[in-house]
């Protein structure tokens, strides 16, 4: 359900000045700490940013998703490691429960995601599969009425603050592909799940990722997701389709705030007597960037209301994905350029964000992992 328009309008006004205000001028210090001050995380879970999308008889504010791509514009405006804090419980940290969870597993846990008591995390990835996800090796043997778990979960976000985990797990021993795989509710300090190394990353410092390991981690049957085995893999795919649109949004808006910042540079500063702004090979990457941010913009839009209205949007789920995180990638290096030396030095900010763009392309489905939905999906409404 849309909230109604005034408190959205008043949500994104206080949103906006949030990101203005006291994000922007953190941006510097978050990269270089690599945290994000406890007093910003109070704030955000004040504001109920970590319940967006869960529903309001659960705590959250049960944003449509066109209302929660316009939070996702504002929030894009700012360093990513902000937005990645409260995207898990958000997206496919919660949205599993919330699609698929038993009665009794939305009342344990969607309230206190959507409070920011605790955080989720999406235990999917693993050393030895990523884009083929379905191949996972993570076992779930049975034991009576519990399963023990065992395998490597790699690059999770939000691991190492997180209070639960859904992680998919084999329960099928026999099976190879995704239909035998479950997912499972898992909380944090449950004997034999442990935590690695938090990982180095190339950007979005103050967003963490580590592995989760499983020895013989003991959980009842009742923390299957949905209390069905079998299940776990289509509830995963469900929950990437949402999270394809929200990482599309969040493109857009960092896109925006790229152009702003190359626009503002542009008219500054001068060469051969006049700004660079003049200059009509400027022009043109402003251009370019502002035509694209807009293109893309537009899309996630049309396909949030698409999914609102109820239409399957699969395909343009994955088209926004795809197309917002190559566009973001290409404006950001534009950015880069027409910020010139200042663009690849640290203090002006360019280059962290061309760092920290450039892992939306690889998560939630790389650019050729959409392709393939797209063509996929194509061929079978042709035939
Ligand atoms: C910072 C970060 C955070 C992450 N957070 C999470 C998280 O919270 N939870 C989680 O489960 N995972 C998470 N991931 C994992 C992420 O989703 C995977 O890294 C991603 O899906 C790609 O898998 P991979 O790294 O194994 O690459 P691979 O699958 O090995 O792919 C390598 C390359 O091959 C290409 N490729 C693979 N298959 C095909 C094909 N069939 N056709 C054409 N090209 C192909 C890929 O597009 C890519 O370019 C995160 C990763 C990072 C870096």
């Amino acid at each position: 359900m849309a909230l109604d328009k005034d408190v959205l309008d008043q949500l994104l006004d206080t949103l906006g000045r949030f990101v203005r205000e006291k994000l922007v001028p953190l941006e510097h210090k978050v990269a270089e700490d690599d945290a994000i001050p406890p007093e910003v995380i109070a704030a955000m879970r004040e504001m109920g940013l970590f319940g967006l999308s869960i529903p309001e008889e659960y705590g959250g504010l049960g944003l449509s998703m066109s209302d929660e791509v316009q939070v996702a514009f504002q929030l894009g405006q700012t360093s990513p490691a902000f937005r990645s804090l409260i995207g898990t419980n958000n997206g496919i940290g919660s949205q599993g429960i919330v699609i698929d969870g038993t009665e009794e597993q939305k009342q344990n846990y969607l309230p206190r995601l959507a409070a920011g008591e605790i955080v989720g995390a999406f235990a999917l990835t693993e050393p030895e599969s990523g884009s083929d996800a379905g191949s996972l090796r993570t076992t779930a043997r049975r034991d009576g009425d519990h399963f023990i778990l065992n395998g490597t979960k790699r690059y999770i976000t939000n691991a190492p603050q997180a209070g639960l985990f859904t992680v998919f797990a084999r329960t099928d021993l026999e099976s190879r592909d995704a239909r035998g795989v479950s997912a499972f509710l898992v909380e944090a300090g449950t004997p034999g799940l442990s935590l690695g190394p938090i990982d180095r990353k190339m950007g979005q410092k103050g967003a963490h990722t580590c592995d989760v390991i499983f020895e013989d981690c003991r959980v009842p049957a009742s923390a299957i997701l949905g209390g069905k085995e079998g299940q776990g893999f289509k509830t995963a795919m469900k929950v990437l389709d949402r999270g394809r649109l929200h990482i599309g949004a969040v493109c857009v808006g960092l896109a925006e705030r790229l152009i702003r910042d190359s626009l503002s540079y542009a008219m500054e500063r001068k060469q051969f007597g006049q700004p660079l702004a003049e200059f009509q090979l400027i022009q043109a990457m402003l251009a370019d960037s502002r035509a694209e941010a807009y293109a893309a913009r537009c899309m996630v839009v049309e396909t949030a209301r698409r999914r609102d209205a109820g239409q399957n949007v699969n395909t343009d789920a994955a088209c926004c994905k795809m197309f917002s995180t190559e566009m973001v990638g290409r404006v950001a290096d534009r950015a880069v350029q027409i910020h010139g030396g200042a663009g690849y030095i640290a203090d002006y900010g360019i280059e962290r964000f061309y760092r920290d763009v450039r892992l939306f392309r690889i998560y939630e489905g790389t650019t050729q992992i959409q392709q393939l939905v797209i063509a996929r999906n194509m061929i079978r409404e042709a035939a």
